[in-house]
């Protein structure tokens, strides 16, 4: 049963489902099973003057080359699920530069209030882009982004406009 086979010559049968491992019956912990197909005889011919140029029994190379058919098909999966994967990453990259893009076109947009103060750095109005010098006078925009910094000038610092301005006096003088 753990008779060893010879080394090289796979015997030359003509049935084409004689593929099985000469190795199996080695070890009993591995469970392998003998699988019978069939193959045109020209490749069987093929199969079996590889085999003996390697010196390795027709079955063996038969189950590296299937082992190897089905990585190279795994990868194949793999490389298709990649490519959907960067597709996504490019879509949500180009929405946030979209995005990027928006704010830049109107940085104040998520602006939610200004506050006064005094400049004690020189900066640049988020608005108009004008210079601020130190001691200028600014207003702070409040953000929800946190660590963003938008400070402005008195010309793009909203004004406030005549009508609300109207119906704020009347609310406060109502009571
Ligand atoms: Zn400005």
């Amino acid at each position: 049963m753990t008779q060893k086979p010879p080394t090289d010559v796979e015997p030359d049968t003509d049935s084409p489902t004689d593929v099985e491992d000469p190795f199996e019956p080695a070890s009993p912990a591995k469970k392998e099973r003998v699988l019978h197909t069939r193959v045109p005889a020209v490749l069987e011919q093929e199969l079996k003057r590889f085999a003996r140029n390697l010196r390795v029994p027709v079955s063996n190379v038969v189950r590296v080359i299937l082992e190897d058919a089905l990585k190279v098909a795994d990868r194949a999966t793999g490389e298709v699920e990649d490519r959907l994967r960067k597709a996504a990453s490019v879509v949500s990259t180009e929405r946030e530069q979209i995005r990027e893009t928006l704010k830049e076109l109107d940085p104040l947009e998520d602006v939610l209030g200004f506050q006064p103060l005094i400049l004690a750095q020189p900066t640049t109005c988020a608005g108009c882009r004008a210079s601020l010098r130190r001691g200028d006078k600014g207003w702070l925009g409040l953000t929800e982004e946190p660590g963003r910094r938008v400070i402005v000038c008195g010309q793009c610092v909203p004004a406030p406009a005549a009508d609300e301005s109207r119906n704020d006096d009347k609310k406060e003088n109502a009571p």
